[in-house]
């Protein structure tokens, strides 16, 4: 297997990719792939049911919150959210922190008032910007927050405190990744290709009162409640993309559920970031120490040229996608979930040998 390091589609876990080829012509003794089965059949409904219930319990979540499993990717939330949230006479307050904060602010943009409660765009986004004191307008519908932005790597610590306004989060890129409270949000959501399983399902957590009435001008299926009412059926749902949502989520139960994954990615990105400060400057970590993501290791060298040299020399090592994000450049190790700690391991081994090589 290669040392996979990509930022979405990323790696899966071996052994749920294993246990998919097992089941993948003959699905449970039923004679088809889970993929040739009706989403109305039961055996395609348990799978999906299980996949929500899983989520919700993986999430700590009891009661109040409707899981709902969408198309479109996370790009679709961020209109999807504004359509039927940012209802006329009202603001919706964003957070700035990266590239991905900024898509969702414009197309919220395009449907109704905005208001950016917070910046860190004259840091360069190299920072989550201070969240403790906003002041939102009083007419606000919801503050929207990029949990993790995954291009610039960094993530918050700390969540704004809203009161009874709706903190509304997209966890695309750290969702399932560490231990948080999700009550305090009254919507998470996430594409699922980077912790949750493969590209084609988002995910939608949400509280019922926000979920259960759009506004009637909306197209049937971009309001919410379609979704809810027809419990993610209405159409046909990704449903292979579903099931292996389900075996994510079963293999994270398997690592000792959220707080092994935790442990895990804190190990993980020590190791990283320890490799990183302790190279004399030869790489440099792009974002201040306090708000560095634990999914997203962004980094560089002295120059443009030797970082060109490292990925050529990474890739002929085996090491798949280091190359920062275009817009950004430098080097991202993106580490989530999926990703062992032996490619760590061997991810650093390398850093020590190109910074002995070439430094
Ligand atoms: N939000 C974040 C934080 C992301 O990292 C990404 C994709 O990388 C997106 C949104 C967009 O997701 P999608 O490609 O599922 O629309």
């Amino acid at each position: 297997r290669a040392y996979n390091f990509n930022a979405g589609p990323a790696a899966l876990p071996l052994a749920v990719l294993e246990r998919a080829q097992a089941e993948f012509v003959d699905f449970r003794g039923t004679g088809m792939s889970i993929m040739e089965m009706s989403h109305r059949g039961a055996v395609y409904e348990s799978v999906h049911h299980e996949a929500q219930e899983r989520l919700l319990k993986l999430l700590g979540i009891t009661e109040g919150y409707k899981v709902l499993f969408l198309q479109g990717g996370a790009s679709t939330q961020f209109a999807m959210l504004p359509f039927n949230l940012l209802t006329e006479g009202k603001t919706a307050s964003y957070v700035k922190t990266g590239s991905w904060a900024d898509k969702a602010l414009k197309e919220a943009k395009l449907i109704g008032q905005t208001h950016v409660a917070a910046s860190s765009e004259e840091d360069k986004y190299m920072r989550i910007p201070d969240v403790s004191r906003l002041e939102l307008p009083e007419n606000t519908a919801y503050l929207h927050v990029t949990s993790n932005e995954t291009i610039e790597g960094t993530q918050y610590q700390q969540y704004p405190e809203t009161g009874s306004i709706p903190l509304i989060a997209d966890m695309s890129s750290d969702i399932l990744s560490r231990n948080i409270d999700i009550k305090q949000f009254g919507m998470i959501y996430a594409g699922a290709q980077k912790n949750l399983g493969p590209s084609g399902i988002t995910v939608v957590v949400a509280r019922e009162e926000l979920v259960s009435s759009s506004p009637s001008t909306i197209p049937t299926m971009l309001r919410y409640d379609t979704h809810v009412k027809n419990n993610s059926l209405y159409n046909t749902p990704p449903s292979f993309s579903v099931y292996m949502v389900n075996e994510v989520l079963k293999w994270i139960e398997e690592q000792g559920g959220i707080d092994g994954v935790e442990r895990q990615n804190r190990e993980k990105a020590s190791l990283l970031y320890q490799t990183i400060d302790e190279s004399a400057g030869f790489y440099q970590g792009c974002v201040h120490t306090d708000d560095r993501s634990i999914m997203n290791v962004t980094f560089r060298l002295q120059s443009e040229e030797l970082e060109k040299k490292f990925i050529k020399a990474s890739e002929e090592e085996g090491f798949v996608g280091l190359k920062g994000h275009r817009s950004v450049g430098g080097l991202r190790a993106s580490i989530y979930n999926a990703v062992p700690y032996e490619s760590c391991r061997a991810l650093t081994d390398f850093m020590d040998y190109f910074r002995k090589t070439n430094g």
